[in-house]
This record gives structure tokens, sequence and C-alpha cells, in this order.
């Protein structure tokens, strides 16, 4: 049997860089993944196509609308043709999968195709999925759970996956929707909501809370659903669904509005986007005695350790945001604690970003959040359209909005929308991992002109309201 020091359960983000992180250590490393590509959900069908869809809708949407307005004239249609669009994302997704592989070879790790699943607390079962192929096992002194999420749903929803989709079926749909229902006005139904929006699909949004990204800053809320408004997308908050109904080609949603009076919608697809559940099928946790939680996530203490001393969990399957660069964190901490350094992941800094266009970007602290600790904060903001750079490209929508203690100056939030703020929050993350001041950003030259100015100016605006072009 082979015996390896660590073998890591799902070829995710998390997984497969926990997997590199230990091969660099110097473990002997094994991967198990059930499917034939590697890269989990983010690589497959979460992060990489969605911003392959996003970027492609982008670049159709200027053709129709923006093309004009900068003097580029098109003689004839712009035609859309779904089928290529698809098509590039797929081999996207095909170039960073063979990436994955690239480097588990290069790194010298084992890659085992099948479903993994425990004998015992070093022992992994590995059934393949082909009928033909025998079963095999592995040994290893630590396991790294990292299954990973998928979409989760209501009671009373039957996904059929033709016309009531998850995320995976619309990022491969084979017509444009003329009417998508959205429900659930969080990341994936806006994002994919947008992707069909700018095809030419009517979207409407239906939300439970009263807002959408309720768990980002409510300013950030805001200044996307106007946007998204004006692009044509209908939003329904404080609407709570209560049946979702299918003919061949039609869904039927009926939902509770704000007074509590049902209202129906009637599109062709329905996209549910309520959130994603943690992935643990066919793993035979019992046989380890690995714990779960009600709500279906593998138990860790801070050392992200289950219960049972030498398997660890990480990413989507335990608490915590479902991100891909939070998976990847936890996959790098959990390899340097098994060689005994003392590494350190402060969830507060983890951002969260919504690829949008203006794009939605935080990091730190909500005011929402500030509030209700009872945080003495000032706030200062800069609107994306008094800059020289936003007016430029024509993105004027947005701004930057930075929260510090309003005793120490130390920056506690920054709440951004807006062009490329996806990579401008960096700038936040890094001055916050140096516990910045508000002052500190502002006295920083930034390169003129660029969006980043944007976050200069609202340092400038948060230090003592002296930001210089507003
Ligand atoms: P996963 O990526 O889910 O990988 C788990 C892997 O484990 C899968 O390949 C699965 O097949 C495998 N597996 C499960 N059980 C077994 C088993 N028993 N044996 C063998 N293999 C098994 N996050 C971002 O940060 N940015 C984004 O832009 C973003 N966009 C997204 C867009 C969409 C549409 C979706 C759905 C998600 C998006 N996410 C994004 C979230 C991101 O994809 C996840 O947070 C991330 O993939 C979690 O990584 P993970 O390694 O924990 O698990
Ligand atoms: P989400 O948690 O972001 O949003 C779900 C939304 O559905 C929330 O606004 C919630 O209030 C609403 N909702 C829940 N129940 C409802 C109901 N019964 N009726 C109406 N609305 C309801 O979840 P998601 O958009 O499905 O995304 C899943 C995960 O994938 C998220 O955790 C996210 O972190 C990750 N993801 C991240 C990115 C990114 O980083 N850009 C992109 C896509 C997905």
């Amino acid at each position: 049997m082979n015996t390896y020091d660590v073998a890591v359960i799902g070829s995710g983000p998390g997984g497969y860089v926990a997997a590199i992180r230990c091969a660099q250590l110097g473990m002997k490393t094994a991967i198990i993944e059930k499917y034939i590509t590697l890269g989990g959900t983010c690589l497959n069908v979460g992060c990489i196509p969605s911003k392959a869809l996003l970027d492609s809708s982008h670049h159709y949407h200027d053709a129709i609308k923006h093309f004009e307005e900068h003097g580029i004239e098109i003689s004839g249609a712009v035609k859309m043709n779904l089928e290529k669009m698809i098509d590039r994302k797929q081999k996207v997704v095909d170039t960073n999968t063979a990436g994955v592989k690239y480097l588990m070879d290069k790194n010298k790790i084992a890659v085992f195709e099948g479903i993994g699943s425990f004998v015992d607390a070093t022992h992994i079962n590995i059934a393949k999925t082909n009928p033909e192929a025998t079963d095999e096992q592995i040994e290893a002194k630590n396991i790294i759970i990292a299954t990973g999420s998928k979409p989760a749903t209501l009671p009373f929803i039957t996904l059929d996956k033709k016309r009531i989709i998850t995320s995976t079926e619309a990022l491969s749909l084979t017509e444009i929707p003329k009417h998508m229902v959205v429900i659930g006005g969080g990341v994936i139904g806006l994002e994919l909501g947008q992707v069909y929006s700018r095809l030419g699909a009517q979207v409407s949004v239906i939300e439970y809370m009263d807002r959408i990204i309720p768990t980002m800053d409510a300013s950030l809320s805001k200044e996307l659903q106007k946007v998204l408004k004006k692009q044509g997308v209908k939003f329904y908050t404080k609407h709570k669904v209560t049946a979702v109904k299918t003919s061949a080609k039609e869904v039927t949603i009926t939902a509770d509005d704000k007074k509590g009076n049902p209202v129906e919608f009637k599109g062709d697809y329905c996209l549910v986007s309520v959130g994603r559940r943690p992935y643990t099928e066919g793993l035979a946790l019992d046989k380890a005695g690995v714990k779960a939680n009600d709500k279906g996530q593998i138990e860790v203490n801070d050392h992200l350790q289950t219960n049972v001393g030498n398997i660890y969990a990480i990413g989507d399957v335990i608490k915590g945001a479902m991100l891909a660069h939070k998976a990847e964190e936890e996959g790098v901490f959990v390899a340097e604690t098994l060689v005994g350094q003392k590494p350190h992941i402060d969830y507060n800094l983890i951002p969260g970003v919504v690829y949008t266009w203006p794009e939605v970007a935080a990091v730190g602290k909500t005011e929402e959040e500030l509030k209700e600790a009872g945080v003495e904060y000032k706030s200062g903001q800069f609107p994306m359209r008094a800059l020289g750079r936003s007016r430029a490209s024509g993105d004027i929508d947005g701004f930057v909005k930075i929260l510090a203690d309003a005793n120490t100056d130390e920056v506690l939030g920054v709440h951004m929308c807006g062009a490329r703020v996806a990579d401008l929050i960096a700038e936040a993350v890094v001055a916050m991992e140096f516990r910045a001041s508000a002052e500190d950003i502002a006295r920083i030259s930034h390169a003129h002109p660029t969006y980043a100015e944007a976050v200069k100016e609202a340092a400038l605006a948060a230090t003592d309201k002296r930001s210089i072009h507003s």
C-alpha cells in the first residue's frame, strides 16, 4: 500500500494549494479528486468560468452601449454568439485546470482520481468512477479534508437543472433567457444576473432581506442596486419565495411581498442562488470519527484540526466565508502547522469582492458592525466621478469609503464600488495588515491618473476631511 506524509481529499483552491505547500515543505503528498479535472468548484464551475462570462458579456455590452460615445462606429449589427462565448469559457477553464495538473507534477504530488472515503483515521479508500478500474487504498499520517461545497436550495424547490437551475447550469446555457428570475441577491445572483442581463435577458432578482449583498456595508448594497437598476435589472427585496413550479418552458415563482401579499413571477429560467452548503457526502466521516456540526460544516479548532488529531479541514467545508482565497490561506496554514511552524490568518482581513461592473470590494468592518460594537469611528468617502481617470474611461459610478478609528485613526474598514476595485482592495488589505492609519495612506504617492487615487482621497477625507478633488 502507498504511504504518504499527507493526503489531501479534494483539489479545489484549498486542497491543491495545501498539497503544493506540503510538497514544498518536504512532505510526501497525495491528492484525491473525484472528477477527472483538478481545481474544484473554483476553476471548473465557479470563480474562473463566471469571470470569463462576465468579461465576455462586458465586451458585448460595451460594444452595443458605449463604443459609439468613444467615436467607434460599427457598420452592421453586433451579434451575440452564445455558443462561442460558452466555448471560450470552457477553453479558459481547461487551460486553468491543466495548469493545476502541471503544478501537481512539478511538485511531485501523487494524484488519485476517484471518490475518497475514510477507512479509518489513517487510511483512505479511493473508489474509481470508471467501472473497469479497481478501488485503491492509501495510508497517510495526516489527512486534509478539502471537499468544498455544493449549491444550497430551498426545501420546496426541485432543481430540475433545465429550467430551475444553479450557478453550474447557468455557466453553460445554450440560449439567452427571455426572463431569468433569480432567487437570492447575493454574489452569484448578481454576477450571473448581470451576465444574462447584458446579453439581453430580462433579469428579476428576488431577495429575502431588505437589501442585496446584505452582509456587505449597506452603502455598497445601495450603490450597486442603483447602478444595476439603471442597467435594467429589476429588484424585489424583502420578498419571501414560497413556491417554485415548472412546466416544459416556463417557471412560476410565488413570493410574499413586503406586505405579505402573494406575487407571481413567470420566467423561462429560474436561477437559485441562496448560498452553498458544505459537501461531505461519500467521505464516511464516521469511520474516522470526524465530527460535523448541524450546518454540515466539519468542526475544527484554531489550528484547523478536527476532533481527530491527525485530520484537518479547510475551505468551504468548514465555517467562515466561502471564498477561494480564504481556502488557499487555510491550505497553506495547515501545511505549515504540520511542520511545526506558527502560521497566522487574520479572518477580518480576508477581502470580499463582487465582480459585477462596477465591481464591489471590501475588507474589515462595515459601518453597521462598528455601530453595533459601539466603536467610535470616522468616515471618509470619495466619489469615482471626481477622478480624472474615471472620466477618461467613462466609469464614473461608485466610491471609496474608508472607516477609521475616531481616536487612533487606524483603518478599520474599506468599502469600494467602481471600476477595478477588485484590484484596488489589495492596497487596503496591505495597509490594514500593517495597521496603517488613514493618514498613512493619505501620505503615500498614488500614480496619476489612476482609480487608486480614490483610495488616497478617501483616506484624506477620513483623516480630517481634506480630500483635494472633492
Ligand atoms: P472546492 O473548490 O469546492 O473543491 C472541492 C473539491 O473536492 C471538488 O473538486 C470536489 O469534486 C472534491 N471532492 C469532494 N468530495 C470528494 C471526495 N469524497 N473524494 C474526492 N474528491 C472530492 N470565490 C472567490 O473567492 N472568488 C470568486 O470570484 C468566486 N466565484 C464563484 C463563482 C461561482 C459561480 C461559485 C459557485 C463559487 C465562486 N466562488 C468564488 C467560491 C469558490 O469557488 C469556493 O469558495 C472555493 O472553490 C472553495 O474551495 P475549496 O477548495 O474549499 O472547495
Ligand atoms: P450568498 O450567500 O452570497 O447570497 C445568497 C443570497 O440569497 C443572500 O442575499 C440571502 O439573503 C438570499 N436568500 C437566502 N434565502 C433566500 C430566500 N428564501 N429567498 C430569497 N433570497 C434568499 O450566496 P450565493 O450568491 O449563492 O453564493 C454562494 C457562495 O459562493 C457565497 O458564499 C460566496 O462567497 C461564494 N461566491 C463568491 C463569489 C465572489 O467572491 N465573487 C462569487 C460567487 C460565489
